[in-house]
């Protein structure tokens, strides 16, 4: 016998498609959404307002399909880092009166960055629009989430008809109903993806930079030699976002690499005339020191050196942040999540959710 199919991650028109495909009423595919994305339902049985004969019609080829997470680890700042089947990783980071979930798109990564973990670990396949929302269905914290951000493993425009898929069930009246300005989703910079992302949602988009220079981008990021970051640059300008709409530069300060009056002058040149902000992320070590291609090891700059260059970068009048390190003592801090890694240390601290 076939396993049965999973009705959860499923949009309204998919689920018309089961409605179709088994002859039931044509009010089902809400009511089944209904159960799956607001009462948080976990059997086919108790979606009670579906007659007894639908129920029985959708249990012989449908099941729910969430998954509780495996295991845990909680930082000492209260960031939790999960693991949920078959090795998808999130980090859930609560923040005053706001919590951000971080979701995975991918088991591992085929970017090759090379100042993070999850690059290291190669490709294990793309996430289905299930395994994606399941990180937060399935979450104990599930009800204090308001913000998302998809910058967990994987570079989610490398998956991006699954990643639209779910923020369609995130964001729709018949889904979890959140506003797009609460989702911001990340990439390394794929030209495609990014047209696509930018026409088809509404939500923010967040860019890995790093350094303004061609070459030296290229030394910390491998696409770079197969999509330029001006070509990237011209696809966005070449929208005229909404206001509410960001578009965000993320940044990785390294040591003596990419924060010079030099990298100021280039970023403001370069960035002349995209409505933005540069967000400054501290780098994590690896545990092993990475040398790049021109022989230069990646260190982390200091507080005071990201601050200095948050200064100058502000007086070129370009919006600029510092993101707070969250979660760096479990790893899962930005670049940290790697599920080999977790999978190691599953000894040391597991924990099982019922
Ligand atoms: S930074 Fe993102 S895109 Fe680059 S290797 Fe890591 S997970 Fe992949």
């Amino acid at each position: 016998m076939n396993p049965k199919e999973p009705l959860f991650g499923k949009t309204l028109t998919q689920l018309e498609e089961v409605r179709s495909l088994l002859g039931l009423p044509s009010y089902t595919p809400k009511q089944i959404a209904r159960w799956l994305y607001q009462a948080h339902l976990r059997e086919i049985q108790a979606m009670t307002d579906l007659s007894k004969e639908v129920r029985r019609i959708l249990d012989e080829r449908y099941t729910i399909g969430t998954e509780p997470p495996l295991h845990v680890s909680t930082s000492l700042d209260g960031t939790r880092k999960y693991l949920f089947p078959p090795g998808i990783e999130s980090a859930y980071i609560p923040d005053r009166d706001r919590a951000t979930l971080c979701l995975s798109t991918q088991i591992g990564c085929k970017m090759g960055c090379r100042f993070c973990l999850t690059g290291k670990q190669g490709f294990g396949g793309n996430l289905s629009p299930r395994e994606i929302l399941n990180q937060y269905e399935s979450l104990p914290e599930r009800d204090r989430v308001t913000n998302f951000v998809y910058m967990g493993m994987g570079e989610p425009l490398d998956n991006l008809d699954a990643v639209l898929e779910s923020i369609t069930v995130l964001t729709s009246a018949w889904g979890y109903g959140f506003s797009p300005s609460r989702i911001t989703v990340s990439t390394v910079g794929i030209l495609t993806g990014i047209e696509r992302f930018l026409t088809e949602s509404s939500c923010h988009l967040a860019l890995s930079l790093h350094s303004p220079f061609d070459e030296e981008r290229a030394l910390l990021m491998p696409i770079q030699a197969r999509h330029p970051l001006k070509e990237v640059l011209e696809v966005i300008r070449s929208f005229d976002l909404p206001r509410q709409r960001r578009v965000s530069f993320e940044y990785i300060v390294f040591e003596g690499f990419n924060h010079s009056s030099r990298h100021v002058k280039e970023l403001a040149r370069i960035l002349q005339g995209i409505r933005c902000r540069i967000n400054l992320i501290r780098f994590h070590a690896l545990g092993e020191s990475v040398i790049l291609g021109d022989g230069r090891a990646l260190k982390p700059a200091s507080e005071e050196q990201i601050l200095q260059f948050q200064e100058l970068l502000n007086r070129k009048g370009i919006r600029t942040t510092v993101r707070r390190s969250r979660g760096q003592d479990i790893e899962a801090a930005c670049g940290q999540l790697s599920t080999a890694k977790l999978r190691g240390n599953l000894h040391t601290e597991p924990r099982l959710f019922t």
